[in-house]
C-alpha cells in the first residue's frame, strides 16, 4: 500500500530538528511521497532547496491568505519567474479564508484571482485553502475560465459546493479532522462523494487526528486518516488506497517514486 500526503508543510521549523526521521518514519508506514505547498515569497527560495535535498518531496509555490499583509505586487512577478524556471507541480498554497476576520478580504480576494490566472497561463493546478469561501473560490475559477482544476484542501464546505468544484476539475482533501467521531457532517460528505473526487493529506505540523491531540502532527499518521475513511465508507483500505493514490499523480501530474 502507498500513500501521497498531498498537503504537509515539512519546511516548517518545527521538523528542522528531526526531518529525516520524520520521513522515514512516514516511509515506513506507507507514505512514500510528500505535497509541500510554499505560503510566503521569502520562503521560496528556502522550500526550493529543501525539496532538491528530498527527492520524495515535490513542492508549490503560492501566497497563503494567513500571510495576506505581507504580500505585496512584486511576489507575483517573482512567482512568474520562479514557475518558468523552477519545477512547482503546482501553484499554492493560494486561497481565501472568510473564517478569520482578521484577515483583509478584498486584498485576499485580489492575490487569489491573480495567482489562479498565474496558475492558469503556466496550466499548473492549485493548491487552495478554502474556509467559509467556497462560492467565491468557485465563482472565481469560472470567471477566470481556469480548467487545470487542484485541490480543495481540508475540505470542509457543502456536498453542494463539492460537486460544483468535482465539476470544475477538482479534488477534495481530507486530513485528521474525519478522524474525530464528532466530525458527522464531513464524515457523511465523505462517504457521499465518488472515491475519484477523494485526496488524503495530513496538513502537519496543524490539524492532528484524534490518537494525536495536542501532538505535532506528522505524515507518519496519514494511513489512520484512511483508516477512518475505510471504516465511513465501508469500503477494504487497500481499495482505496490504490484509488486514492491514482487520484493524487493525475491530478498533481506527477510521477511515483519508487
Ligand atoms: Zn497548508
Amino acid at each position: 500500500m502507498k500513500l501521497i500526503d498531498t498537503h504537509c508543510h515539512l519546511d516548517f521549523e518545527v521538523f528542522n530538528t528531526d526531518l529525516v526521521q520524520v520521513i522515514q518514519a512516514a516511509q515506513n508506514a506507507g507514505v512514500n511521497q510528500f505535497i509541500v505547498p510554499g505560503v510566503t515569497a521569502v520562503k521560496w527560495p528556502e522550500l526550493l532547496n529543501f525539496a532538491d535535498k528530498h527527492s520524495s518531496i515535490e513542492y508549490a509555490l503560492g501566497l497563503h491568505p494567513y500571510f495576506i499583509d505581507q504580500h505585496q505586487d512584486k511576489d507575483l512577478t517573482i512567482l512568474r519567474d520562479m514557475l518558468e524556471k523552477e519545477n512547482a507541480i503546482a501553484v499554492g498554497e493560494i486561497g481565501l479564508d472568510y473564517f478569520d476576520k482578521t484577515l483583509n478580504k478584498e486584498k485576499q480576494l485580489y492575490f487569489f484571482e491573480a495567482q489562479v490566472k498565474i496558475a492558469k497561463a503556466f496550466s499548473l493546478p492549485i493548491i487552495v485553502h478554502a474556509r467559509k469561501s467556497h462560492d467565491d473560490v468557485i465563482r472565481i475559477v469560472k470567471a477566470v475560465s481556469f480548467e487545470s482544476g487542484g485541490i480543495i484542501h481540508a475540505f470542509n464546505g457543502s456536498l453542494q459546493q463539492a460537486e460544483k468544484l468535482i465539476e470544475l476539475g477538482f479534488k477534495l482533501g481530507f486530513g485528521g479532522m474525519l478522524t474525530y467521531e464528532k466530525s458527522s457532517k464531513l464524515r457523511t460528505l465523505a462517504k457521499q462523494l465518488p472515491i475519484e473526487a477523494i485526496v488524503l493529506e495530513t496538513d502537519a505540523p496543524d490539524m492532528t487526528g484524534a490518537s494525536h491531540q495536542g501532538e505535532r502532527n506528522s505524515p507518519e499518521y496519514l494511513p489512520e486518516v484512511l483508516k477512518s475513511l475505510a471504516e465511513i465508507r465501508q469500503q477494504p483500505e487497500d481499495y482505496l488506497a490504490e484509488k486514492i493514490y491514482e487520484n493524487s499523480l493525475t491530478i498533481l501530474g506527477i510521477r511515483k517514486n519508487d
